[in-house]
């Protein structure tokens, strides 16, 4: 019982209870709900701030790499002060864009994303920026799109791609694919012969900031958000994420979409590398 002008929130639940009958468990989860808005609140306000600085600061030090009065001995430091710097950045943004997801509504636009053609740009850039020089393929592109939001599910995908370069020894195969299921949904699919995942790491690796290697996440340039805001995406697409993995030979990483959220689309064929 709550004073009528106080709105709460109750979660509920249902345990069978005898042979036909349920027991209904209520819980008044108001307080929780106004701590996790305020936590989520203080990080995008935190991040913001952040922001502006970074950019002086990177700004500044890329002058001074670029036509400083340095001597020597300060190349080294210099160029170690923009490698935190970017991760600074990179970490900022990543945070800045979690929040936003979680205070979105619940469910992403209804925009038509050309999806085959974002993978195709994604891919390419991928294998520009892979300074490891793995051996990456485009095996499946169909002609389908999905209903939702483009920026969304740019990062999505552009985050299982990045994490397939980063966990995958230089040289190693990843392949891409994008296809239409039986059921009338979608999947794209990242595959790597990678270092693989223990089992009893796959239910944690969507948290915020969970590694299974620090160091390694670290030094590739990872801020343990990717796989988060890939969580994230996909619940706003109506979408989930399946993921098999054998240690020392590789992951699959699969987003599949429902049926009412694909549109077949009659394009071009996309070329496959
Ligand atoms: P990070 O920025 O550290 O990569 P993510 O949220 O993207 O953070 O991933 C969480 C963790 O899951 C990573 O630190 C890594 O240990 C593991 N992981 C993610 N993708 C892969 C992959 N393709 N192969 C092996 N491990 C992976």
């Amino acid at each position: 019982r709550s004073p009528a002008d106080e709105t709460r929130s109750l979660s509920a639940r249902l345990i069978p209870y005898g042979s036909n009958q349920y027991l209904a468990l209520f819980r008044d989860v108001t307080k929780i709900l106004g701590l996790q808005a305020m936590r989520r609140d203080f990080v995008a306000n935190a991040s913001h701030e952040l922001r502006s600085p970074l950019t002086v600061l990177a700004g500044y030090l890329e002058s001074l790499a670029e036509d400083g009065p340095l001597t020597e001995e300060w190349r080294e430091p210099l160029q170690e002060m923009q490698r935190q710097t970017r991760r600074m950045t990179s970490l900022v943004e990543d945070l800045l864009e979690l929040s936003r997801l979680e205070t979105e509504d619940e469910q992403a636009g209804d925009q038509s994303v050309a999806v085959p053609a974002m993978i195709r740009r994604i891919f390419d850039d991928s294998r520009l920026q892979d300074s490891s020089g793995h051996d990456l393929h485009l095996t499946r592109c169909e002609p389908v799109n999905v209903l939702g939001a483009e920026n969304e599910l740019y990062s999505a995908f552009s985050n299982l791609v990045l994490n397939a370069i980063r966990y995958t020894p230089a040289g190693g195969r990843i392949e891409v694919s994008w296809w239409r299921e039986d059921d009338g949904g979608a999947s794209f699919e990242v595959a790597d012969g990678g270092i693989g995942i223990e089992e009893r790491h796959l239910p944690f690796i969507t948290q915020r900031f969970y590694r299974i290697d620090s160091a390694r996440s670290r030094s590739k340039g990872g801020t343990g958000l990717g796989l988060a805001i890939v969580k994230h995406v996909l619940q706003r697409h109506g979408a989930r994420l399946e993921v098999e993995s054998t240690p020392g030979q590789g992951s699959t990483f699969r987003c599949r979409f429902p049926a009412d959220r694909v549109v077949v689309v009659s394009a071009p064929p996309v070329a496959l590398s």
